[in-house]
């Protein structure tokens, strides 16, 4: 019987296996090894390691685990399911294991328009977030690329970071006259075109062609689209859905099931790998404190 089995190693998932670990609990982590900002070339504005490119911080992360038993396998988590007061995970070589408290860590997925070239510059000089990668295009031409208020809100943001931003939506825009109003006051052309292709040389975008053949240079693009639950595990086991899709949980992780911890993007806040990595500590505390608990250490109550 585990204490925890948590579903993710990423900047979530390992820094809850690290403050457990530290606890003396028995932890399996579970981690098919894809990352959201894998395709980042450089992490930006985790403090000391600003710059790291991902793949190395998460490299460091497991090497710091090593010192506190913590057992780790590449392998995914296919279903949980509870079973008198625990839980039995399935994991996909077909074998079960039994935990007492899960932990699920397991990002999300980023739907990116289907712009032939899109996709090859994703996290080189297509972003979605301004605070991870404004910095590096300050004052550069920027487009967004996304429609209602979600682009026009974005298109806004960037003129924190420079003043050539363009609105591209990629078909109608579907603002209102208020939103159209305010992108012209702040000198942010609406271009309703329908994009054909994004010409990049290596990952970086030269210029964007659209459908009339017509073409609009930008040394970065940010695109204002959806993201998914990387894995269904917290829908599958009852886990409330906020309405962007995350698992509502409380300020330590738990959830609306018992002994189940979403943290980091899975989960409502901020979605930052220094965020992610708080929650899991947060969250690791929070399931500690519930065994304790389970076994007769919490401290009781006066009168
Ligand atoms: C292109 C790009 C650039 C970014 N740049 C920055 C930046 O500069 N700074 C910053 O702070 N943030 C950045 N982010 C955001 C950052 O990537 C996330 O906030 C962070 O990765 C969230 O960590 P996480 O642990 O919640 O999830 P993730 O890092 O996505 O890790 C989830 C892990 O769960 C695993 N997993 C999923 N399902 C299962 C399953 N069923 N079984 C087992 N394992 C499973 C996955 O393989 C993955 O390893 C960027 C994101 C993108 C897309």
């Amino acid at each position: 019987m585990y204490d925890t089995v948590i579903v993710g190693g990423g900047p979530a998932g390992l820094s809850a296996a690290l403050m457990l670990g530290r606890c003396r609990r028995r932890v399996l982590l579970c981690d098919t090894g894809t990352p959201r900002n894998s395709r980042a070339r450089a992490l930006h504005g985790f403090l000391t390691r600003d710059g790291v490119p991902p793949l190395d911080l998460l490299a460091m992360g497991r090497e710091e685990l090593k010192q506190y038993g913590i057992e780790s396998r590449r392998i995914a988590v296919t279903g949980i399911k509870p079973s008198s007061e625990a839980f039995e995970v399935q994991l996909a070589d077909n074998s079960t294991v039994r935990t007492l408290t899960v932990l699920l860590a397991s990002g999300i997925c980023d739907d990116l328009p289907g712009i032939p070239g899109l996709a090859d510059c994703f996290g080189t000089s297509v972003h979605h977030c301004p605070y991870c990668d404004g910095w590096e295009v300050r004052d550069r031409p920027l487009v967004v690329i996304g429609q209602r208020s979600k682009a026009a809100g974005l298109a806004l943001a960037l003129k924190t970071w420079t003043d050539s931003v363009v609105l591209c939506s990629h078909g109608p825009a579907g603002l209102r006259r208020a939103q159209r109003e305010q992108l012209a006051a702040h000198g942010i052309e609406i271009d309703e075109r329908v994009v054909a292709s994004v010409d990049h040389a290596d990952g970086r975008v030269r210029q964007l062609r659209f459908d009339d053949d017509a073409s609009r240079h930008c040394d970065a693009i940010f695109i204002a689209g959806g993201q998914r639950q990387q894995s269904d595990l917290a829908g599958q086991i009852g886990c409330l859905p906020t309405r962007d899709g995350l698992v509502k949980t409380d300020h330590l992780g738990q959830t609306c099931v018992p002994g189940v911890y979403v943290v980091g993007d899975a989960s409502r806040d901020v979605q930052f790998v220094v965020v992610a990595a708080a929650e899991g500590a947060k969250a690791a505390v929070g399931i500690n404190k519930a065994l304790q608990a389970r076994a007769g250490l919490a401290v009781k109550k006066d009168g």
